[in-house]
């Protein structure tokens, strides 16, 4: 049984201009011990899909349609009498089950505060443990994610630590509550090359180590290949396509994932062949398109996308598409 099971998930946003149809009808699984990467542009709903699932959206975040169902529960909104009732089950999750690591560790970690009161008061909280056996697990932590000399730094405050050696005091502290689901936020955005990397690894050994199930949110395919299992590629609100590792960077199907490719070097590819951007911007989620939302940038686009929006061409269990080309009954390009 999937760890975590999204079906039909619908987000928007309530403006004074309208409704911002920021997830729009996803669904996805997530196994135990499996690193699933959503990537996307910024705006794709790659976030705001996960925030969904927390229940961390924005005051003005509405989850319209759809069911969350996490290990074994339902935990989709309308499933609770009250907001309240939801808000409360959600702490306790995000407590015990689920935890986050953000892009930049100087938001989640608090400056004024040392890290042993950051590391023991989460684990008193979540444990019956008693602050000498919480002060323990805390230095059990710091070795586990790579910090030397635990005893000494856990005595320091967040400013006394590199950038790599802050986000693995996230990482430490997201460990607290032995979740079964970590939800990485672009991780490694804000480190250097050579951290980035030491920083995905760390993950990947405690995904191995724990067997807690990873979903990876990043704008970067290098990311993708080195970590995940699985892919889901977002695109304007939609999942487009969504397949494991070996689908999408072997034989993807979207036009739309094929561009995200061709901004990535290939190590292997020793021609001089230039990078190619992928040419326009996103659609507008305000008014989003009726039809395929990457109509307005796709070299293939047929009249069809305009106005239908595409069904879903399944290749394999794992491996599925959202685009007309795909389609036994669709027009050719330029029909
Ligand atoms: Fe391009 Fe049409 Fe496929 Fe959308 S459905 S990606 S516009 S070919």
């Amino acid at each position: 049984m999937a760890l975590l099971e999204v079906k039909n998930l619908s987000t928007v946003f309530k403006t004074d201009h309208g409704d911002v149809q920021a997830v729009r009808d996803v669904s996805f699984s997530v196994n135990e011990g499996e690193v699933l990467g959503i990537v996307g542009e910024s705006g794709s709903g790659k976030s705001q899909t996960m925030y969904s699932i927390m229940g961390l959206l924005a005051s003005n975040g509405v989850i319209e349609s759809g069911e969350i169902l996490f290990d074994g529960e339902d935990i989709s909104p309308k499933n609770f009498d009250s907001k309240k009732k939801y808000e409360n089950k959600m702490l306790t999750i995000r407590g015990n089950k689920m935890a986050m690591i953000f892009q930049d560790p100087m938001t989640f970690l608090n400056p004024v505060l040392r890290i042993e009161t950051q590391l023991i008061e989460p684990l008193m909280n979540h444990t019956n443990m008693s602050r000498k056996e919480a002060r323990e697990r805390a230095l059990e932590l710091m070795r586990l994610v790579g910090i030397p000399s635990p005893e000494k730094r856990i005595k320091q405050y967040p400013f006394e630590f590199s950038g790599g050696m802050r986000q693995r005091i996230v990482i430490a502290i997201a460990l607290t509550c032995n979740p079964k689901l970590i939800i990485a936020d672009e991780p490694t955005t804000a480190l250097d090359v050579t951290i980035q990397a030491q920083v995905l690894e760390l993950i990947d050994t405690l995904r191995r180590e724990t067997n807690a199930a990873v979903i990876m949110i990043t704008h970067d395919l290098g990311v993708v290949a080195k970590l995940c299992d699985k892919v889901m590629i977002m695109y304007g609100g939609k999942l487009v396509e969504q397949g494991t590792d070996q689908d999408i960077f072997y034989h993807p199907q979207h036009p739309y994932t094929k561009g995200l490719l061709n901004c990535i070097a290939n190590p292997e590819d020793d021609s001089d062949k230039p990078l190619e951007p992928i040419a326009g911007s996103p659609p507008d989620l305000l008014n989003p398109p009726k039809g395929c939302p990457f109509v307005d940038r796709c070299d293939d686009a047929m009249k069809v996308c305009k106005w239908y929006m595409p069904e879903e061409t399944v290749f394999s269990a794992n491996h599925k598409c959202k685009c007309w080309l795909n389609h036994p009954m669709a027009p050719k390009k330029g029909d």
